[in-house]
């Protein structure tokens, strides 16, 4: 399976299916990055952020924002929900016999995201978990290589898990990487995803920001700036 990526300004973003998205991750080793406009608007203003996107190995549009984007530009591409190829990321790796480690969230979020998932999945193998609030990533990046899992979930929020997995990269070149942002609040139990109704409709977004208002500076004045600089590419190139 070959990589078709269609252009949002200045990024590939694969138009893979769910289902393609998650064979081509399980046989493909590196860094999967689940892109935003969010993540995109960081970008403008960060190279490193940018060559990091730019060098990920698959970059799946996470939500309804790059969906309706790429649509103006053309291109009918189905979101993947990070969350939701994560999920499925983990039942593929315990199916097949592969390891699985996870850092993010705080201490008490990540062990009972481990203690679910242990439910959940019963031939999940964690070979490595950690919370995320550290100091010394080298630490981290080194006690994982060593645990030499198949598939690493890094949920820091972005662009942190991003430069972490890029860091991690270089040192575990043949696993399978993805950065999850708040996956494991919601795993825990911790914080509720929207009702299928919302998801379906594409206002997960929405319903995020009426239940935290402090989300609301993340996508304004972003998401409308987002949408126009599209437009622009739509009708200028
Ligand atoms: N987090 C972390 N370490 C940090 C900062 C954040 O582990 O230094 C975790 C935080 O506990 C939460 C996740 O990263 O579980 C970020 O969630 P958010 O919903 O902000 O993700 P985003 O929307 O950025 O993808």
């Amino acid at each position: 399976m070959d990589r078709a990526l269609v252009n949002i300004l200045g990024y590939g973003v694969d138009t893979f299916s769910f289902d393609d998205a998650l064979n081509y991750a399980g046989s493909n080793p590196g860094q999967i990055v689940t892109i935003n406009p969010e993540m995109i608007a960081a970008a403008a203003k960060d190279e490193a952020f940018s060559k990091v996107i730019s060098d990920a190995e698959l970059v799946v549009p996470d939500g309804i924002g790059v969906e309706i984007g790429l649509k103006i530009l053309g291109h009918n591409v189905k979101r993947i929900p990070g969350i939701e190829l994560g999920k499925a990321l983990i039942v593929k790796f315990s199916n097949e016999g592969k390891s699985i480690a996870l850092v993010g969230a705080k201490s008490e979020v990540i062990s009972k995201t481990v203690e679910n998932l242990k439910n959940e999945v019963p031939n999940i193998k964690i070979v490595y978990s950690h919370d995320g609030y550290f100091n010394d990533d080298i630490a981290i990046i080194n006690e994982i290589t060593e645990a030499t899992p198949n598939l690493v979930l890094v949920a820091l929020g972005s662009p942190k898990q991003e430069f972490f997995i890029q860091k991690l990269k270089s040192q575990l070149p043949n696993a399978t990487m993805i950065g999850l942002g708040g996956s494991f609040d919601v795993w825990a139990g911790v914080v509720n995803r929207a009702p299928e109704i919302w998801q379906n409709l594409g206002l997960e977004w929405l319903y995020r920001t009426i239940k935290e208002p402090q989300r609301f500076k993340r996508i304004f004045p972003t998401l409308p700036l987002f949408v126009l600089k599209v437009c622009k590419e739509r009708l200028f190139n």
